[in-house]
Formats: C-alpha cells, sequence, structure tokens
C-alpha cells in the first residue's frame, strides 16, 4: 500500500523562481511539484494575472474549465504545478483570469486551489489526503458535493450555475 505523505511533512527542494512571485519546488520523497509563494499576499489581494491556451473540448488533469465543453491549459505553465487542497489559499478567477488570495500568504507557503471550485467532474478523481480539518478525501468534482458542502467555497460563475441547476434538478 502506498504511504502516504501530507505535504507539510515533506522536504521541498526549490527548482527555480518563476516570474518572481513564485518559488517551484520538488519534493524529495517522491518528486511531486509544488507551487510556493515568493511574496506576502493579504487576504483578497490579487496575486497574478494569467492567460488561457490550448482550449479543448474535453478536460484532462492538467485543463482548468471555463464552460461545460471549453477548458483551457494555464498559460504560464507552472500554474500547472499548484496543488489541490481542500482549505485553499488561493482562488481561481476564470472570468477575469486572475488568481487571487483567499488568506494571508506569506513567502514560502504553498499555494493550493481547491480543485473542484472550477471543475464540475474531472479528468482523474483522486483521494485527496490534504491534511486539513476541512479535507473532504473524495475530490472528482463539484457534482459529487452537496449543495451546501460545495457552496462554502468560493467558486467560479460557471461552478455556481453548475450547482444551482444541480439542486433544482433534484
Ligand atoms: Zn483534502
Amino acid at each position: 500500500m502506498d504511504q502516504l505523505i501530507l505535504s507539510k511533512d515533506l522536504h521541498w527542494d526549490l527548482i527555480e523562481i518563476c516570474d518572481k512571485k513564485f518559488q517551484l519546488k520538488k519534493a524529495r520523497e517522491n518528486n511531486a511539484n509544488g507551487l510556493f509563494s515568493n511574496e506576502n499576499f493579504s487576504a483578497g489581494e490579487e496575486v497574478f494575472q494569467f492567460n488561457t491556451k490550448n482550449i479543448v473540448t474535453k478536460p484532462s488533469y492538467l485543463t482548468v474549465q471555463l464552460d461545460d465543453h471549453k477548458h483551457f491549459s494555464l498559460d504560464p505553465d507552472f500554474l500547472q504545478y499548484m496543488n489541490h487542497s481542500c482549505d485553499p489559499n488561493i482562488f481561481m478567477d476564470t472570468d477575469q483570469l486572475r488568481l487571487i488570495a483567499l488568506k494571508d500568504i506569506h513567502v514560502g507557503d504553498e499555494l493550493t486551489f481547491f480543485y473542484p471550485s472550477t471543475e464540475w467532474e474531472m479528468d482523474q478523481p483522486f483521494i485527496c489526503n490534504c491534511g486539513s480539518t476541512r479535507c473532504q478525501q473524495f475530490i472528482g468534482g463539484a457534482y459529487s458535493f452537496k449543495p451546501e458542502v460545495i457552496l462554502q467555497y468560493q467558486l467560479t460563475n460557471y461552478i455556481k450555475r453548475k450547482v444551482r441547476e444541480a439542486s433544482k434538478a433534484l
């Protein structure tokens, strides 16, 4: 059986500084990549503006969802290394294409977002081991959550609309 290790217990080595604001790191134990902050941000502050590229009709483990059949890859590429957490410190605003700090962020903090905040049904569901007291365990997209649970998170307008439509259909 795989030994699951919490992100905070990993030993992260700095690979490179990206766009001054980010530290790309790799974990010694499992070669996982992670994106960390190279600056301080206050809750609510804009952290970064990104772009979309390679818009496709089906999701992959690297894409972010814009609409039912619209998924994009993140530009710049290093943003793909931002990991999931059930207690995230980043929100990905796919309308305005920017990252927003959900909490105060300090230099060296790992940047994480809640994957179901942008994804209705993910290409590669997984069992989360983020270690947060909010951990939702099964992460397969917003569709699998009860509305009252998913609505505790900041969600893209697309996901909010999908949650509303799904709860009406019940
Ligand atoms: Zn979790």
